[in-house]
């Protein structure tokens, strides 16, 4: 499988298993059935709510002596209630507990919008801290200490527009190393792709598949199916394969990280044999025609008077 190259030599696979909406008991099965078919890289986050199922799961097989944790790239995520100086770390600590870990090989600021501490999920505008209460600067260099403690080995961000990047890198000497955001054929984001490229930033496509499963409040009316999409459909006909793992590929040739969730067994094997599929010049002509720049994930659940956003991706490809 492809790898993704680090500045000091450390390489993340580029296909990992995504684990947002697998339930507790679920996803301690699926993360020990990739594991033990292939995979070597599992994206998590506090706020998915199942860190403590997975952290079993690694348990299990860490213990089992046939997978080693150095073998494995494992990701999380601070959640916005934690961006202040002090939480950071304690909230850092707390999902390595919950991942029965001692170190992470990437943490990424999951959104570029802060919560107050007690706050999950933000209903009012005063659920949110303010720009000035909680500076991403601030949160960015606590992120630095992290990795200067040795709990992590690498780190970066999530949902950050190429604007927001711009003012980060303003103001630290040591750049984001990854920007997790959402990337397939119907957003394809060729501009941030050219300016993290340019800025030595990797990235990591996720809703590869068109996050099917999320709940019905978080899905726009009438949203298109990417699974389903003609255009995909033929090209995996062509290549005998599914098209799923058509838009696995397309993520991974495009030299980004890509991490389909599945909870199902056969899809997760599927998902991990995209591998084996190839795409031509053709394929990709075909499918750079399917750029609508529609998100699934809007994060307009984010926007609000109390803070300064009108979209949270300031523009780069948005379209509600
Ligand atoms: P995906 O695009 O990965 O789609 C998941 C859906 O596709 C599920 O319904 C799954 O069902 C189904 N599926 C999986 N494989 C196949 C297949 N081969 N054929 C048909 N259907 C399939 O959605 P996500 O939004 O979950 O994105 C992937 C991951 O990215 C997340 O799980 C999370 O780790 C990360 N993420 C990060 C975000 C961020 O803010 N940083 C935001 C969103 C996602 P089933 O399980 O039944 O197979």
């Amino acid at each position: 499988m492809k790898t993704l190259e680090f500045k000091n030599g450390d390489k993340m696979p580029a296909i990992g298993l995504g684990t947002w909406k697998s339930g507790k008991d679920e996803v301690k099965e699926a993360v020990k059935i990739a594991l033990n078919n292939g995979y070597r890289h599992i994206d998590c986050a506090a706020t998915y709510g199942n860190e403590d199922a997975i952290g079993e799961a690694f348990s299990e097989v860490f213990n089992g002596g046939k997978i080693k944790r150095e073998e494995v790239w494992i990701t999380s995520k601070l959640w916005n209630n934690a961006h202040k100086k002090e939480d950071v770390i304690p909230a850092l600590k707390q999902t390595l507990k919950d991942l029965q870990l001692d170190y992470l090989d990437l943490y990424l600021i999951h959104w570029p919008v802060a919560f107050k501490p007690d706050v999950d999920f933000p209903e009012k505008d005063k659920d949110y801290l303010s720009l000035e209460e909680a500076p991403i600067i601030e949160t960015w260099n606590m992120m630095l200490e992290a990795k200067k403690q040795g709990l992590v080995k690498h780190v970066g961000v999530s949902n950050f527009s190429s604007m927001k990047l711009e003012e980060l890198l303003e103001e630290t000497s040591e750049n984001p190393e990854m920007n997790q955001v959402e990337l397939h054929p119907y957003l394809q984001q060729n501009d941030l792709l050219e300016f993290c490229s340019r800025h030595n930033i990797h990235l990591t496509a996720y809703s590869p598949l068109g996050s099917g499963d999320r709940p019905d409040g978080m899905k726009a009316k009438d949203e298109p199916s990417l699974l389903e999409n003609p255009v995909i459909n033929r090209i995996a006909k062509k290549h005998g394969a599914s098209a799923g793992q058509i838009l696995i590929k397309w993520s991974e040739m495009r030299g980004t990280s890509v991490i389909p969730k599945s909870t199902n067994e056969n899809r997760i094997k599927e998902n991990l044999e995209s591998t084996g599929v190839n795409l031509d010049e053709s394929d990709f002509k075909e499918i750079a025609k399917l750029d609508s720049h529609f998100r699934y994930v809007t994060g307009e659940f984010f926007v609000t008077k109390g803070n300064s956003y009108e979209n949270i991706f300031d523009d780069d490809d948005y379209k509600a």
